[in-house]
């Protein structure tokens, strides 16, 4: 009677599970090779939440030479958007994640879209039909909420099982009688789970964990055929052979119903990799990153700011595992690529996502750029956020690269960047057509209103300036100025006698410094008056003038 019932529920399913089975064999990878996916609906971006997972997941598969591919869950037609698809992998793409499988890629275990594997689902759904482990059911919304009702007077559980599995055991004739009365009906799991057991499985990040069996008759096909999350989980996972199932952690209280959905069809289970969430504290209290909150949750936010996708995934890296910041710091010769991630180091719990982190990480990655490559990065950056600082850098691209060389290919590199957006507040002021068209006032704001300098040291340094000094040469011309007005050479001749001098030689490099940067800090001023030359020192010495007198 099963096998009738599946026959008569699924006429035109004419394939066997033995035919999937022969269709997508075991993959023939190296032992310790992880196979896993990134498995979002096309909603047409990737968020920083999503991000870190296929980070993770990416990474995993690499890092062992195993596989790592794209699957599309599109059984959810509510959360579908035009070009939905193509906007995941270009993020992915972006960020340099090899997809070795899915839709564009193609590959041998596809297709790599849920919607198109319909066939496949109902094929098994229709092999457990027969071996009586799933079954129709024809309740309407109506009757599922009266049920609840009842079991909420009662004070059960909620939900469809055992007893209260009301089309559980309806006979041949009753289910044919609804279907030719045309009643819509899902199909059900005749769950084989019992509540007061414990079911025990080995999570790779989170440990041991246990959960009471499951019961729940789940729908495996909705109304329209498709298949539920659950379902299409363990037959896509299985078909494709992953190997571990890294996900979000909000599947973690599914596990039972997957494990029972593995045990039913007959599959060996993957292993399961629950991720933690990505964290902000609001207040006191700690929520999951928001897409609609936080804007930093959109790669958008990333890209605006010009914190490169590099700088990004080395930020998830210290996220993913503790100990990466530390190895970083030690190898910074070294890349991502080198080093080896553990599950067992991932945290278990929600992972503050902290900006400020992210920046300290970011500082640290354009430290080590070679100026050629971040005035690339800095050029394609204005290009697209500002054209009139990408003309003015382009047109002066040798002056720029020798501005961003400053302090950089050094031992202890400045960390002055934390993103490109940064390199114009920092280095605008070393171009005449910026720093001289802004009135006096805003050009030494960064002074913050001190006017308490003394401009004749600037001129009489202008007197004495070579360009073809080198540091030592330089650092002698301005102790013998420091001299000359009354500083001591040496800041500890000062600190000895203070009341002998107006100052130190240190003093007089901060007036230079003033005057030429418009601010109390800067790179080192030997190297940028060097690159800015005699006649653009001059007219700084006019503009300061200005400010100091107003
Ligand atoms: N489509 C699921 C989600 O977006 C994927 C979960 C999984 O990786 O299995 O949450």
């Amino acid at each position: 009677m099963q096998k009738e019932l599946a026959e008569l529920l699924f006429p035109n399913i004419m394939k066997t599970p033995e035919d999937y089975e022969a269709m997508y064999p075991e993959r023939n990878l190296e032992k310790g090779a992880i196979v896993t996916r990134f498995a979002p609906s096309p909603t047409g971006f990737v968020h920083m939440g999503s991000l870190y997972q296929a980070f993770i997941a990416s990474k995993m598969a690499r890092q062992t030479n195993g596989v790592f591919y794209l699957r599309i869950e599109d059984t959810d037609q509510k959360r579908e958007v035009e070009n939905g698809i193509t906007g995941i992998i270009n993020d992915l793409k972006s960020f340099d994640f090899k997809i070795d499988e899915g839709p564009l890629q193609g590959g041998v275990y596809g297709p790599y879209i849920q919607s198109e594997r319909v066939e496949i689902y109902q094929t098994y759904v229709k092999d457990l039909i027969k071996r009586g482990l799933a079954y129709p059911c024809f309740c309407t919304e109506k009757e599922l909420a009266e049920l609840r009702n009842r079991q909420e007077r009662e004070k059960v559980r909620i939900g469809y099982y055992g007893m209260y599995a009301m089309n559980r055991n309806l006979t041949f004739d009753e289910i044919k009688a609804k279907l030719d009365a045309g009643l819509p009906y899902v199909i059900r799991l005749k769950s084989p789970g019992d509540f007061h057991k414990t079911i025990n499985f080995h999570d790779c990040i989170k440990g041991n964990i246990s959960f009471p069996e499951n019961d729940m008759d789940i729908i495996l096909l909705k109304q329209d055929g498709v298949p539920t999350y659950h379902f299409a989980h363990a037959i896509d996972d299985h078909l494709m052979r992953t190997t571990h199932v890294i996900r979000g952690d909000e599947w973690v209280s599914s596990v039972p119903v997957h494990l029972q959905l593995f045990e039913v069809l007959g599959f060996t289970p993957p292993k399961y990799a629950h991720i933690a969430p990505l964290t902000k504290r609001e207040g006191t209290s700690v929520r999951k990153l928001s897409k609609r909150k936080d804007p930093d949750a959109s790669i958008r936010f990333y890209h605006e700011k010009g914190i490169p996708h590099d700088a990004v995934k080395l930020f998830l890296a210290t996220l993913a595992n503790a100990n990466f910041e530390m190895w970083y710091n030690q190898n910074k010769d070294k890349t991502l690529d080198d080093f080896a991630f553990q599950f067992q180091k991932m945290p278990v719990g929600g992972t503050y996502f902290d900006l400020e982190k992210l920046n300290s990480v970011s500082r640290i990655y354009f430290s080590m750029l070679k100026a050629n490559n971040l005035y690339d990065g800095t050029l394609t950056y204005y290009q697209e956020y500002d054209q009139d600082f990408a003309q003015i850098i382009e047109k002066n691209k040798e002056k720029t690269i020798a501005l961003l060389n400053i302090e950089r290919e050094v031992k202890r590199p400045r960390k002055d960047l934390a993103s490109y957006s940064d390199v114009k507040h920092e280095f605008e002021n070393f171009y005449d057509e910026i720093f001289l068209n802004k009135d006096p006032e805003s050009a030494y704001s960064g002074l913050e209103n001190d006017k308490n300098y003394d401009v004749s040291l600037v001129e009489q340094y202008l007197n004495i300036y070579q360009d073809t000094d080198s540091k030592e040469e330089w650092m002698e011309r301005l102790k013998g100025l420091a001299q000359d007005n009354g500083y001591a050479r040496e800041v500890k001749q000062y600190k000895e006698n203070p009341e002998e001098y107006k100052g130190h030689v240190g003093d007089v490099c901060e007036t230079i410094r003033a005057c030429v940067t418009g601010k109390k800090m800067s790179p080192d001023l030997y190297e940028i008056l060097k690159i800015l030359g005699k006649e653009s020192l001059a007219k700084r010495i006019d503009h300061f003038k200005k400010y100091l007198e107003d």
